[in-house]
């Protein structure tokens, strides 16, 4: 954006700095060109020690103990209040870095103010229990008590809404943050520092260094003075994380992850709704989403109505310009996700799934891929859930490595009994999201139940408000963000057992 000054080093201790580590150039996935004129600093090793000593100095004296609740809370809530002020340029740049549309950048930016808010709420709610043991003279409690330096590892597709939801709890509470964006989308978290300061936050309580995964991303994994790390990412990369901190000094982890989320209609659903639903529900962000309804499960009495118009739905989607405000769909982040996901339909095409729409690239420039609809996939397949037994070597090792398409793609598979559909929903490695569409409140009652997923949507999609909890089963993720829950994860909690007599 001409005549924009986006700060581009590293932001620790309250300042911006240059960094050691290799220098990040921020691709526009539109244009497919450098977005700035300068390289975006990136922080080495020896950086990381910086922003974690910044860290542990403001966590040991200001935020961690010296700063109240109410304080904690007022200071969140200016913040959400420039955020706000400056949500149309924060939109902007953050449109152009992640190819996301401007008007989708400023709502997940509207979240991120939301869910500061939400948590300054709970700044000065902190409490612990007292507990009775009948005993005159002793007494039982629980103290509840910040982390400390927590290292936060966010992804490329919602980047100031990831980094709303990871810094507010952990805020909240009085840890201090070490801050890593995807190396795909540095600018924005830079611009939030930006307004970190100038909120009047002590200088460490949140530090921001961008870099790769496996530079910035592993020093702050296997970091021997970070408290705990918090991460949002593919699952093979949270496996990894999680070795690290293991290896390191045990630090406590939560981890958000991927997902091959089946959505049930049934037929007694509203069509027309569960189309709307589902389509929203995959195509949002160009599919990159780690919640993205994946797996269409659909009753065949209305299999082929359903088909015929998810299909329509998909071709209504207009692709263009991020900054364009008519557009609903933007590009996928990077080349390197572009040839994935076409690699994906390649497969799907010679498994012998029925594409009924889209399948190719938009466009002849950008990372665009038109919304794509396969019908009568079988869930066994590579399109369908996370594939156990690949038959492709050439795709062994990708599939190993990230087995979620992350991007437009969506199968809808045909079933006849509940039954089936549940077994098919639940098979899959993955657990994060699951929808059911149906009239029926004892059906959905059941089915709520039965759902091995974190989160289960109700004749809806991608609806998440900030006091719901949002997080994986199986390997789609280790604890929880959001709500009450989100806070636990950022205390310790002491046992108190006190003899006064
Ligand atoms: P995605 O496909 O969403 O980029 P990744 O899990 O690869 O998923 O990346 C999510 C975040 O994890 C990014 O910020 C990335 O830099 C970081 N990351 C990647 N590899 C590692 C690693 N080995 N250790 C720590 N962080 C990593």
């Amino acid at each position: 954006i001409k005549g924009v000054q986006v700060p581009i080093g590293l932001f620790i201790d309250g300042e911006f700095r240059a960094g050691n580590g290799s220098p990040l150039q921020t691709i526009s996935p539109e244009t497919e060109k450098p977005l700035t004129s300068d390289a975006i600093h990136s922080a080495s090793k020896s950086d990381v020690d910086l922003a974690v000593s910044a860290a542990r100095r403001a966590f040991n004296t200001t935020w961690g103990q010296n700063v109240s609740g109410p304080d904690r809370s007022q200071l969140m809530r200016k913040l959400a209040d420039l955020i706000d002020r400056d949500t149309p340029l924060l939109a902007q740049v953050e449109a152009l870095d992640g190819g996301k549309t401007v008007t989708w950048c400023e709502g997940d930016i509207a979240d991120a103010a939301a869910c500061l808010r939400y948590y300054a709420g709970w700044a000065d709610k902190i409490h612990g229990q007292t507990l009775e043991n009948h005993t005159p003279t002793k007494m039982s409690m629980t103290l509840h008590e910040p982390i400390g330096v927590v290292g936060q590892i966010v992804p490329f597709n919602y980047p100031i809404m990831m980094a709303g939801w990871a810094i507010a709890p952990a805020l909240a509470v009085g840890c201090t943050v070490v801050f890593k964006p995807a190396e795909a989308t540095p600018l924005t978290t830079l611009m939030l520092a930006q307004l970190v300061k100038e909120a009047g936050f002590p200088d460490g309580v949140f530090n921001v260094i961008n870099g790769t995964g496996k530079e910035t991303g592993a020093a702050i994994a296997e970091h021997h003075d970070i408290d705990k790390v918090s991460f949002t990412g593919s699952t093979a990369t949270g496996k990894g994380i999680t070795i690290a901190a293991a290896k390191s000094n045990m630090k406590k982890v939560t981890l958000e992850l991927g997902g091959k989320s089946p959505s049930l209609v049934f037929d007694s659903a509203d069509i027309d709704e569960a189309v709307k639903w589902s389509a929203f529900g995959v195509f949002e962000n160009a599919g990159q989403s780690c919640s993205a309804g994946t797996r269409l499960l659909v009753h065949e009495n209305i299999y082929n109505e359903f088909v015929t118009k998810l299909a329509q739905a998909a071709d209504e989607i207009k692709l263009g310009a991020v900054l364009d405000r008519s557009t609903q769909q933007g590009p996928q982040i990077h080349k390197a996700q572009f040839e994935k996901v076409l690699q994906y339909i390649d497969i799907g095409k010679s498994e012998g799934a029925r594409l009924v729409t889209g399948g190719e690239r938009y466009g002849d420039s950008g990372y665009y891929i038109r919304p794509t609809v396969f019908a009568d996939v079988h869930n066994k397949s590579y399109v369908a859930p996370a594939c156990r037994t690949p038959h492709d070597k050439r795709l062994l090792t990708y599939l190993q490595a990230q087995e979620e398409i992350f991007g437009p793609v969506v199968v809808v598979i045909p079933f006849k009994t509940e039954e089936e559909a549940v077994a098919m929903a639940n098979d899959t490695s993955y657990g994060l999201a699951a929808a059911i569409y149906s009239k029926h409140a004892d059906q959905v009652g059941r089915l709520m139940h039965k759902l091995k997923a974190g989160t289960v949507w109700v004749n809806q999609y991608t609806m998440l408000s900030h006091n719901t909890p949002f997080g994986g089963y199986k390997q789609s993720g280790w604890g929880r963000q959001l709500g009450s829950y989100g806070l636990d994860a950022y205390m310790n909690v002491k046992g108190v057992s006190w003899n006064y007599g």
